[in-house]
């Protein structure tokens, strides 16, 4: 059943508590990425504009929970959303403490807070009852617009909205949420066909779940990145020194098996003898000599890929194609990203590295969705129901 979502509600007068993914890249006190918060903008906007007192809460890194760590701090978060908002913002320095409740309580009707990082207390990572409860009594309504966060039990994601439900507050989704969550679940419930999956990367084991489900849903699976060499030493192929998950070998084989047809692996490889933009390199056909490790597809492949591509209706893709931090073992991934933005294909790009990949070829505007969540489109598409998610308002 579809969510409410903050456009459902009346908002006036009424103070709203917004989870949203503001972890930003900082250094140095820098942001150096903003899209995170530009994304945000239409649900806060939403709320502000029509006189709603917003009070924002993330979490930015992986601090140790132990308290507050200057370079883990939301405050630059707080400053840049003031800059893009044309107002002041006013920040806390803490979440459940004496300055988020007086910051609370001073908002008037169109102001914003950000509160301080919600990771500086364990007790978010750990779904705290009680931290929760603290975060919940400073609201009348609750939005979700976290989707990055949305595959998480954290306190801010399942505890607090189920705290202000039992409260009889509203608790819906934010604009972003629900954009993330139609088109995933429109691509697992309808999808249109040919439905090609790409999948790649480094770790076999992150996307073992997904390869599953994908294998029930699409009908092409094409496998790049080191995950492939993983699948090669499954059939039997040298793979020299690249990079394997030797304890996943026993599920590739699995998969290859029901997979059959359906999966499709790189027929050869651009290689190198170290990890470096600078090695020495070739491109070989089915195995990888000795002393050289598969750093990304070769050429052979990218045309049998772009081929199947460009015959799709519907496209998903998660992971690069190779090591494309590294010239010029970025041209698998580059050739995977114009071949889907020119397939006219709906496309549905995961986030992280191949959304940044995408970015940064200037096709962003030329595929249907960039996820702003990689681990969590990635649990959608494995199939699994997000607390977070499902025990909002419904409709
Ligand atoms: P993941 O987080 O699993 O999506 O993996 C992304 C990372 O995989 C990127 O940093 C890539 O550089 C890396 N990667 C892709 N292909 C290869 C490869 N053939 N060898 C080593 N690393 C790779």
């Amino acid at each position: 059943m579809a969510k409410k979502t903050i456009a459902d509600v009346d908002v006036a007068g009424k103070t709203v508590l917004m989870r949203v993914d503001f972890n930003v890249p900082i250094k140095d006190g820098q942001i150096s990425d903003d899209r995170r918060i530009e994304m945000a903008l239409p649900s806060i906007k939403s709320v502000i504009d029509r006189g709603g007192r917003l009070l924002l809460i993330s979490h930015l890194g992986r601090p140790a929970g132990t308290g507050p760590e200057p370079e883990f701090s939301l405050s630059p978060a707080a400053r840049r959303l003031g800059e893009k908002l044309g107002k002041p913002v006013s920040f806390a320095t803490d979440t459940v403490g004496e300055d988020a409740k007086l910051k609370a309580s001073s908002l008037k009707d169109g102001d914003v807070a950000v509160l301080e990082n919600l990771r500086f207390d364990k007790a978010e990572n750990k779904g705290d009852e009680t931290f929760a409860s603290g975060l919940a009594e400073l609201a009348d309504i609750y939005v979700n617009d976290a989707f990055g966060t949305c595959h998480r039990k954290d306190a801010s994601m399942v505890a607090v909205p189920r705290i202000m439900k039992q409260q009889g507050k509203s608790c819906v989704s934010g604009f972003l949420v629900d954009r993330e969550i139609q088109y995933l679940k429109d691509a697992i419930e309808n999808p249109q066909r040919p439905f090609i999956a790409i999948l790649g990367g480094a770790k076999v084991s992150d996307k073992i779940g997904v390869i599953d489900n994908l294998l029930k849903l699409c009908d092409r699976i094409i496998i790049g990145g080191a995950m492939a060499y993983t699948f090669f030493v499954a059939q039997g192929r040298r793979v020299g020194k690249s990079l394997v998950e030797q304890d996943r070998v026993e599920d590739a084989k699995k998969m290859l098996e029901a997979g059959g047809e359906k999966l499709m692996l790189p027929v050869d490889s651009h290689v190198g003898d170290a990890f470096s933009g600078d090695c020495n390199k070739q491109v070989v056909d089915g195995e990888i000599p000795d002393g050289y490790q598969g750093l990304d597809i070769g050429p052979k492949s990218v045309k049998l890929f772009a081929d199947a591509i460009k015959g799709a209706k519907m496209v998903v893709w998660n992971g690069p194609m190779g090591v494309f931090e590294m010239p010029p073992f970025d041209e698998g991934t580059k050739a995977v990203a114009e071949a889907i933005a020119e397939s006219g294909a709906t496309s549905i790009i995961g986030g992280g590295d191949s959304a940044a990949a995408i970015q940064q070829l200037g096709f962003a505007d030329r595929v249907s969705h960039v996820s702003t969540g990689g681990g969590a489109s990635l649990s959608m598409l494995e199939g699994q129901k997000f607390e977070a998610v499902e025990l909002l308002d419904d409709k």
